[in-house]
């Protein structure tokens, strides 16, 4: 044994980088002259640190996560390795159009499909969101109007609207008016009749709207609009329960915006990067922000020169990543992109069906690809949406929206998407009804939720009031 070690005891065998590197090409006096003081910790607890922060994260892949107006899809890998390819991430934005033809084709492509999807004329890929690009729509209207002299300074907005829309407007120097929605969750269209009056530059609808209910009055509404001299925006969150079905051009919407990260399948959990190109009828092309790609027949290019645009709204093109998961997607889907709509709007009346005798449904018609629920029944035992939405959490799922939209009580706004299989929705529909019986039953068990997670109930008020951002949660 002695002589295998002492013999294997050598290892000058093998060539060491020998540590002593010459840096006598950086001045003397630009050396650091004491130890940097990093941290001293071993690779292996850096890496295990992250690793227990990822792990705390909940994200599509973990869990169920009917976030209603968010369309928490499944991501699809194939997405990501495309949008990773060395031609794409190494590119330079700033290249010339030659030596990018087949990122412009790309871009190009992605514009003609969304020009399909939409109905519309013309798109620009430019805003980076949903709200960057209703903004960008409210500038196409407000110059639209300033051209034609006109003072219009009024946009109307329904009560169920999502918050941006008012606040995309308001940005854009318009005044919100707020149009009522009836019992059946729907613009009311005396109520409507009633605040058009002729400085109204345009409408910003949803539709489906955030209810989850399609606006059966749209095409008297956009007759309304039109009539008026007013536009149409379209506010395009909701677009996966329509797609190939019907689009915003057939319902008489002049503007949309389409939020790539929703309906086209980006992750988009922790706030970004999205994109919300915008597509507008044929009058208002020439207001697009620039550039857009255009293809004059020999190649494609970067077009700069549209005579009314509301100029670039973004750098360069926008997120680019984004588009090529979105153009990925699409042509994977290839002619099941219609299902997608169909499934996500099964999905959802699905869950509304068996929930709706224990929950308070307000709206009891069809939905699209989500619905709204009440709590008020919970809430009158004591036990409120907020209760319910973290008790959800201590069985593995995502709550969905709450509070929102504001026209309803207590809501919970549950989007299941196409992307979850039937036991996933059956577990679900189960978990709700659970928690339901534990309100009749049990109330302090809801009442102290959630319980199994890592940071258990917090004191919501001293948390907004007083945030302990050192807060070390406990393992
Ligand atoms: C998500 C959403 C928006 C805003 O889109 P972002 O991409 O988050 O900026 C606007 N309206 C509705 C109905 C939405 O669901």
């Amino acid at each position: 044994m002695k002589t295998i070690f002492e013999k294997s005891n050598n290892i000058d065998g093998i060539k060491f980088f020998d540590g002593n590197f010459s840096i006598d090409f950086i001045d003397n006096k630009f050396l650091r002259k004491s130890d940097i003081g990093l941290p001293s910790v071993t690779e292996l607890d850096v890496l295990r640190h992250y690793k227990e922060l990822s792990d705390r994260n909940f994200c599509i892949e973990k869990g169920f996560y009917p976030l209603g107006s968010c369309t928490m899809k499944y991501n699809p890998k194939v997405n990501e390795k495309l949008a990773n390819l060395d031609g794409f991430v190494n590119l330079h934005p700033a290249l010339e159009d030659e030596d990018v033809q087949g990122a412009l084709e790309l871009m190009y492509n992605l514009q003609e499909a969304l020009k399909v999807v939409t109905g519309m004329d013309a798109v620009s890929l430019q805003p980076a969101a949903g709200a960057h690009g209703e903004f960008s729509g409210m500038m196409i209207v407000k110059k639209y109007f300033e051209n034609k002299g006109e003072l219009r300074k009024k946009v109307i907005i329904p009560d169920s609207a999502h918050g941006t829309n008012p606040a995309s407007a308001s940005m854009a120097g318009f005044d919100i008016v707020q149009v009522k929605s009836n019992e059946k969750g729907q613009i009311d269209i005396n109520s409507l009749k009633e605040v058009l009056t002729e400085d109204v530059a345009a409408i910003m609808m949803t539709n489906p709207n955030t209810l989850g209910i399609f606006e059966e009055n749209v095409l008297e509404i956009s007759k309304l609009m039109h009539e008026n001299g007013s536009l149409l925006y379209y506010d395009g969150a909701n677009f996966n329960a329509i797609m190939g079905y019907t689009n915003p051009k057939l319902m008489g919407f002049d503007i949309v915006h389409i939020n790539l990260h929703k309906t086209f399948a980006t992750p988009h959990g922790g706030g970004g990067p999205g994109a919300g190109p915008i597509a507008v009828v044929d009058c208002l092309k020439d207001y697009l922000p620039t550039p857009v790609v255009i293809n004059d027949g020999n190649m494609y290019r970067r077009n700069y020169n549209l005579v009314n645009s509301i100029g670039a709204v973004k750098n360069y093109f926008g997120n680019f990543g984004v588009l090529i998961r979105a153009y990925a997607y699409i042509l994977m889907q290839g002619k099941s992109l219609k299902q997608v709509s169909s499934d996500a709007v099964l999905n959802a009346n699905y869950i509304k069906e068996q929930l709706k005798n224990v929950y308070k449904l307000p709206y009891d018609v069809p939905c699209m690809h989500e619905f709204v629920l009440s709590g008020d029944l919970q809430k009158e035992k004591g036990v409120s949406t907020l209760n319910i939405a973290k008790r959800l959490m201590d069985s593995g799922v995502h709550p969905p929206t709450i509070y929102f939209p504001l026209i309803v009580h207590e809501a919970m706004m549950i989007e299941p998407t196409e992307t979850e299989a039937k036991n996933v929705l059956d577990g679900f529909i189960n978990i709700m009804l659970e928690i339901a019986k534990e309100v009749d039953e049990n109330p302090d068990k809801v009442l102290s939720a959630p319980c199994s997670t890592i940071v258990k109930k917090i004191d919501e008020t001293l948390a907004a009031r007083k945030p302990d951002l050192n807060y070390r949660m406990e393992v």
